[in-house]
């Protein structure tokens, strides 16, 4: 069995973050962990916690730091993260919590491998972000160009494929001011701790997916 990974997937809304995510973790066997959809699960229960999710999201602002983090705190206790590693997509989004990561991963003595910035012009995230179109079941990923095989039905599980509440453009523009001042900075971070690579997201999902694993796997070999 090739040995697990510890990854950080960075990059904008709409670079192809949840794609290439699903097939990394496919790849490296390695649990890919989305705070947006371990949320959006949270809203579709209809909790207490839930609801007062989903406020935020629908509005496409960030939750607060002490949620996030207190829900990955308890997502790498679990054993396939501690065996495997994980591949975190839209973690962190601020300081705050990419500080916190390192802290939990020092105290578990788990150095991260790499950060990725997943890199695509703005222009090109918008046009994205506006064609995806979303399992409502089990978070697969299309967009009006690539739409399941049977009418707007999951692929993978038959569940309702739809556009995200928060992928309106007004929730859109706040996502990517939001990414722009508190996650880039992230970026400059994780390379004065030599732990970033850049990627260009443009292309196919096969070639974006090579360009990933490629440098991985230089990174790790
Ligand atoms: P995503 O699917 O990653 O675009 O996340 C959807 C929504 O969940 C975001 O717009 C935020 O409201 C919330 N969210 C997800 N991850 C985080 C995070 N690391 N920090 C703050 N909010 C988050």
């Amino acid at each position: 069995m090739v040995p697990g990974a510890r990854l950080v997937i960075l990059g904008r809304q709409g670079a192809g973050k949840g794609t290439q995510c699903v097939r990394l973790a496919r790849h490296y066997v390695v649990p890919h962990i989305s705070t947006g959809d371990i949320f959006r699960a949270a809203v579709k229960e209809g909790t207490e916690f839930g609801n007062k999710l989903n406020e935020y999201m629908h509005a496409g602002q960030l939750v607060p730091d002490e949620i996030v983090i207190g829900v990955v705190r308890e997502r790498l206790n679990q054993r396939d993260t501690r065996s495997r590693g994980f591949i975190f997509d839209g973690f962190p989004r601020t300081a705050e919590q990419a500080e916190e990561l390192n802290k939990m991963l020092d105290e578990e003595n788990m150095p991260l491998d790499l950060a990725i910035d997943l890199e695509v012009p703005v222009e090109y995230a918008l046009t994205r972000l506006a064609a995806r179109r979303t399992c409502s079941t089990c978070a697969t990923i299309y967009s009006t160009d690539r739409p399941p095989s049977i009418n707007w039905t999951c692929d993978n599980c038959g569940g309702e494929v739809v556009q995200r509440a928060d992928d309106t453009e007004e929730a859109i523009r706040r996502r990517l001011e939001d990414y722009n001042t508190l996650t880039e900075p992230l970026i400059a971070w994780y390379l004065e701790q030599d732990l970033l690579v850049t990627i260009d997201g443009l292309g196919t999902p096969d070639e974006v997916l090579n360009r990933l694993t490629r440098a991985i796997d230089h990174r790790s070999g």
